[in-house]
């Protein structure tokens, strides 16, 4: 099958179709995403080397599973289900896991991917496949509200209006919050006020501006000192970048004004494709282009690129 490998540089290869094994499936791939995650490999993050991609939908091919024939997006942490963590209901920390696309597991885009079947979840019909591969990063959006209570009078800042950014605050346009999304980029901030969401330039934030919840997605090192900077005492902290570099933080200001700070991650797909099937949050705006499985080289300078929102491959129709 063709893939696009990271071995230090990334180029589409030929390699040896997956195999599935015991409890697992083919997952021939339809649509892939590339994500903030995808740059930051490039950049060192995690050290991995292989096939990259780990947000997609695609359709399984293994005659004897039970999801043959169906559209599917998965769960990218691959758990033992043995281990202490996965025993206490942590299996995305599971100590044997490997995490497709990103750590010890071939990713998706590829022509072909094999996960677990227990990772696997339909996508429902009246989800658009191109809509279904923002699962993954909606239910790491739907994260925090797993880990930590969010009231309705709470007031959100929310740093970054990427991707992710736009997601998260879509989520808490559901939670009756007040809530602000923050940027740098004006051209960022023009977008994302034209998807109805009150955004304003990081700029124009002033200095005793404070919010009980500021979350950090701009996928910058220095987005979790802003945040701080905008953190009511005793206010949370989530933190959802991940970057090659990290941070240099004065945890000082941390016990000072005791802040909470929660990292967070990956989160649960049922509610995702919930609220994709609703159409509560709106995904299909943020696709900045679609390309063909063939051009992702060209793909991956555009996802670079700052305006770029979300970047989408279409992989072959057919075999
Ligand atoms: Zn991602
Ligand atoms: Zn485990």
């Amino acid at each position: 099958m063709k893939a696009l490998v990271y071995d230090g540089k990334l180029s589409l290869q030929q390699v040896p179709d997956p195999a599935p094994k015991q409890g697992e499936a083919l997952i021939r791939i339809r649509y892939s995403s590339i994500c903030n995650t995808d740059l930051e490999i490039l950049k060192g993050y995690m050290g991995f080397k292989g096939i990259l991609g780990h947000e997609f939908v695609g359709e399984v091919i293994t005659e004897k599973s039970r999801f043959f024939g169906k559209d599917v997006v998965g769960e990218i942490n691959i758990s033992c289900g043995r281990c202490y963590m996965c025993q206490t209901g942590r299996k995305s920390h599971c100590t044997n896991r490997s995490v497709m696309g990103i750590f010890e597991h071939a990713g998706a885009f590829a022509d072909y991917v094999v996960l677990p079947e227990k990772n696997l979840h339909v996508v429902p019909a009246n989800v658009e496949l191109p809509a279904a591969v923002f699962t993954e990063p909606l239910a790491a959006a739907l994260e925090i509200f797993e880990q930590t209570k969010i009231s309705p009078t709470d007031n959100v800042f929310i740093f970054g209006a990427g991707k992710l950014g736009l997601l998260i605050t879509q989520v808490f346009r559901l939670s009756g919050c007040e809530y602000t999304l923050l940027d740098i980029n004006p051209d960022k901030v023009e977008f994302a006020r034209g998807l109805g969401l009150p955004a304003k330039k990081l700029n124009d934030l002033q200095v005793e501006e404070r919010a009980e919840i500021c979350v950090d997605c701009t996928g910058s090192p220095d987005g979790i000192g802003i945040a701080l900077k905008h953190l009511r005492p005793r206010g949370k902290l989530i933190l959802k970048t991940t970057v090659a570099d990290p941070a240099k933080v004065d945890l000082n200001q941390i016990v000072m004004h005791e802040f909470n700070i929660i990292g967070s991650r990956c989160g649960v797909f049922e509610p995702a494709l919930s609220l994709l099937s609703q159409k509560l949050v709106d995904v299909e705006p943020l696709i900045t282009k679609v390309f063909a499985f063939d051009e992702i080289e060209e793909a991956f300078k555009l996802a670079a690129q700052p305006d770029s929102i979300n970047v989408l491959i279409r992989h072959k129709p057919e075999r």
